[in-house]
């Protein structure tokens, strides 16, 4: 943690030397673990260099969701109210409306496009995989609801076929799929927001969304880290 701090500081003089800075924005990234103590110390250090925007770090690496949610929720209440938060590495669409709840404005994250490419398709209410059965005959898109590129010009028995015949389509079909269902949950949540009805918006998807199952998740989560070396 205190080599991030120093870290941190040598990269703001540097951007602030480079003649640069009204181009590139430059955030401060909150560590320390899952320990509160050393996040609030993180946090008190990193939002004291003026940072176009600040970041959580060191979350979404195989810790449980209650730790996150709640590592998320008290960074958030150290992080001034008129910079973006951005949360690294996350996430599934139930923590990004759960972390939009706690504060945060941005993400990044490869979850979308690797399910995608293993079948893995979100819906309005949950995530499914492709490769079942009662997808065989569906002869109508994955989502009706979707706008996506996918959706509007193949069927989900279709789709089903092209990863059943491993042809690479099958994976950027439900790639752009998966891209589009993640930014336009980003863009209701900012209508919701806009329009003062965010809470109500919240409780209505998760009611609806099924999120995956955590046992799951931590099992995939894991063997994907193993395979990766890291
Ligand atoms: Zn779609």
């Amino acid at each position: 943690m205190e080599r991030t701090h120093r870290w941190a500081q040598a990269c703001y003089d540097t951007h602030a030397r480079s003649g640069q800075s009204g181009r590139q924005a430059l955030f401060g990234i909150v560590q320390g673990g899952t320990v509160p103590e050393l996040r609030r110390q993180s946090a008190q250090y990193i939002t004291g260099i003026p940072f176009d925007g600040y970041a959580i770090g060191g979350l979404a690496v195989g810790e449980t969701k209650a730790e996150m949610h709640d590592v998320t929720g008290l960074v958030c209440e150290g992080l001034p109210t008129d910079r973006p938060r951005y949360l690294m590495g996350v996430g599934s669409p139930e923590d990004l409306v759960n972390s939009v709840a706690l504060g945060v404005d941005m993400f990044d994250c490869v979850l979308p496009t690797r399910v995608a490419r293993n079948g893995a398709l979100f819906t309005p209410t949950g995530r499914v995989s492709i490769a079942n059965r009662r997808f065989a005959e569906q002869d109508a898109p994955l989502d009706d609801t979707c706008d996506c590129y996918a959706c509007g010009n193949y069927t989900a028995a279709y789709l089903r076929h092209l990863f059943k015949a491993g042809e690479m389509l099958g994976p950027r079909l439900a790639s752009i799929h998966n891209l589009r269902f993640i930014l336009r949950l980003m863009s209701d949540m900012r209508s919701a927001i806009a329009e003062r009805r965010f809470a109500a918006f919240r409780a209505n998807f998760l009611d609806t969304y099924q999120p995956t199952d955590e046992g799951r998740r931590q099992a995939q989560k894991h063997r994907w880290i193993e395979e990766r070396g890291a």
